[in-house]
């Protein structure tokens, strides 16, 4: 019986886009590294690009320099409130979760959300007592704060008439998310945040929101988006880059142009990493930096700059 040829895997990570200051380049840089070499692994052990894309970005939430999971930015109420999207493109299942709080890896919870239930999105409360009957377990909030954020949340915590204007500002970065093609030519992608800072509680950007955060479909391509989510929401900027895929564009060009079309149509932010049908990877960014690590000839190359 004839059997059919293995594809080529191919991996891509980033760890959010805008002007990451230099004090954290060289973590973003090791972050996104070592998530990629995570990923990977799997891969050429044969896993699946769902496995490897939720492996990646486990790592990256468990890292505090990133804003995802640990180490998330606090909303205006001084809470944690963490979104986050995994999507199969061989059969365009997908699943997601919302303003969910006490939760260490949302990730593991969208693929529950898609593997366990009928739905694709669950928010807030719902999302979090779905977790618990999954068997996560839920921590304190101040367990996935580091740093500035936990100074803040302290202060918030003891205040009652606590202004946001007092908050520890900082230029929100962090997001991360991962793409990735395994051996069976199936793709995956799967985006995680903790959302810009003060936003105003229960505010849910495009990270969870299927072709706005995240889109994969093994007949155009992969996408995981990081930046102004009300700019990325406008132009669904993943699905965007995805038909931009199907209909001729490599990898890159498809990445390349969907930034445009964010630029020029909505005056949009933003970043995006995209793996194609034929497994060719693209990323472009018109912030000032985005952090990304992909896998070349077998080896990571990890970037925040051009
Ligand atoms: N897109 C994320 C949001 O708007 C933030 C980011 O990627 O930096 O929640």
């Amino acid at each position: 019986m004839e059997t059919m040829p293995d594809f080529t895997p191919s991996l891509i990570v980033h760890g959010g886009a805008w002007d990451i200051p230099d004090a954290d380049v060289a973590a973003d840089l090791e972050g996104c590294r070592r998530a990629a070499e995570i990923g990977w692994a799997i891969l050429q052990k044969g896993g699946s690009a769902l496995d490897a894309v939720e492996a990646a970005i486990r790592y990256l939430e468990d890292d505090p320099i990133f804003d995802a999971g640990v180490g998330a930015w606090l909303n205006a109420a001084g809470e944690v409130e963490l979104d986050a999207i995994i999507m199969d493109g061989e059969t365009l299942d997908n699943g997601a979760v919302a303003a969910i709080q006490h939760i260490r890896n949302p990730i593991s919870v969208a693929r529950r959300v898609m593997e366990h239930t009928p739905h694709s999105l669950i928010a807030g409360h719902g999302a979090e007592q779905f977790a618990a009957a999954q068997g996560f377990s839920l921590c304190d909030e101040s367990e996935l704060l580091t740093g500035h954020e936990l100074e803040r949340w302290k202060i918030i915590k003891g205040k009652t008439n606590y202004k946001v204007e007092e908050s520890f500002g900082g230029t929100p970065h962090g997001t991360v998310g991962a793409v990735a093609r395994d051996k069976d030519g199936h793709i995956a992608a799967g985006t995680s945040t903790g959302g810009t800072p003060n936003k105003l509680p229960g505010r849910v950007g495009d990270s969870p929101l299927i072709g706005c955060g995240c889109y994969a479909d093994d007949m155009s391509a992969g996408a995981s988006a990081t930046g102004w989510g009300e700019s990325i929401m406008k132009v669904v900027l993943s699905k965007t880059a995805c038909d931009l895929a199907a209909n001729g564009s490599d990898a890159q060009s498809a990445a390349e142009k969907s930034i445009g079309v964010l630029a020029d149509r909505v005056q949009g932010l933003g970043g995006i990493i995209l793996i194609d049908q034929h497994g060719r990877i693209g990323q472009a960014f018109n912030t000032p930096r985005m952090a990304r690590a992909w896998i070349e000839d077998g080896q990571v190359i990890a970037k925040v700059d051009k």
